[in-house]
């Protein structure tokens, strides 16, 4: 074991994967999670979680699991609630759960005054609104500890970024990551503004419960179904972005139950690119 020691600021999956890493590495280290056990914003009691009841993987199991540690669902894509009971198992799996302290925030990072290392701090995260129970090392005081190297590995989605919208606009205004259940939808006119992955499980969930449903683009989408030639398409082509045809009618396209899809008015450019590029099972133009 190295005389090292690194911090780990996070047990979603990226927390998990370098927590995992510097296991192997022999390097030692302690995990801090602000909520009540491992998975990231796949708790969706988690709250800076962004999941949904209808959300599934969109990457595919084979593309998304732990080369190491494979998912025990045989689902191609499956659900939230198998991919945290997952993350839990790998945790478990490698003793990493004890690892981390939850319902513990870090508020702040100091460098060395040799630059050397950090000098972390943290304090009791405010009880999550689930309410539920610790997975593991709960904490009760705030902690002042220094460290060689720090992962953060805090996630990127949590921070709603809602743009300003001109004009005037008296209905109900709701960001992705306030939307939790379809029954927020039942019976009203909705307009998705956005067509990235969460927008289009959103758009399939409000079609069945909504009274309307319209999407709104500013530039073209490829939509690509889960499935090509009756594989999950991620892979295919070793799941490496792959050149599209021209147009819909040509020989891949039309081999494929549900062909991809060009929407909207602007050019999506030559490729699947992962920005002009959205998975989804229903069609919607
Ligand atoms: C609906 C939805 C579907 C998705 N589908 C896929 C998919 O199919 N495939 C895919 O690869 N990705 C998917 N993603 C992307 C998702 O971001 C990743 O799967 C993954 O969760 C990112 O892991 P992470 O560990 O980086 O961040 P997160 O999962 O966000 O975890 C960050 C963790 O850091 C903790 N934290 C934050 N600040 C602090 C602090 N100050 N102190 C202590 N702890 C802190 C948080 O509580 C959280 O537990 C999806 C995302 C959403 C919302």
């Amino acid at each position: 074991m190295s005389a090292r020691r690194y911090a780990v600021i996070g047990a979603g999956p990226s927390g998990l994967s370098a927590a995992r890493a510097l296991q192997k590495a022999g390097i030692a280290f302690d995990g801090y999670e602000a909520s009540r056990g491992v998975g990231g914003l796949w708790d969706i009691e988690n709250p800076r979680s962004t999941m949904y009841e209808s959300a599934h993987l969109i990457s595919s199991r084979t593309t998304t699991e732990f080369a190491e540690f494979p998912m025990r669902s045989r689902a191609d894509y499956p659900s939230h609630r198998e991919l945290i009971e997952y993350f839990r198992a790998f945790a478990e799996r490698f003793g990493l759960t004890e690892r981390f302290r939850f319902d513990t925030r870090v508020t702040s990072l100091d460098r060395d005054g040799d630059g050397d290392g950090w000098t972390l701090r943290a304090a009791p995260s405010t009880r999550s609104a689930a309410g539920g129970p610790s997975s593991g090392t709960g904490s009760t005081d705030s902690i002042a500890r220094r460290y060689d190297g720090v992962i953060l590995a805090n996630g990127t989605l949590a921070e709603p970024n809602v743009p300003a919208l001109r004009g005037e606009f008296t209905g109900e205004l709701l960001h992705t990551s306030a939307y939790k259940t379809a029954t927020q939808l039942t019976g009203k006119r909705v307009l998705i503004i956005g067509a990235g992955n969460s927008g289009c499980d959103i758009a399939v969930d409000a079609v069945h419960h909504a009274a309307s449903v319209e999407m709104s683009v500013r530039r073209g989408y490829y939509f690509v179904p889960r499935y090509l030639f009756g594989k999950p398409s991620d892979t295919l082509n070793q799941g490496r972005p792959c050149r599209l045809p021209s147009s819909s009618s040509s020989t891949s396209a039309c081999c494929a139950r549900s062909p991809v899809i060009r929407c909207g008015s602007g050019s999506p450019g030559p490729t699947t690119s992962s920005t002009s590029r959205t998975r989804s099972s229903t069609r919607w133009c």
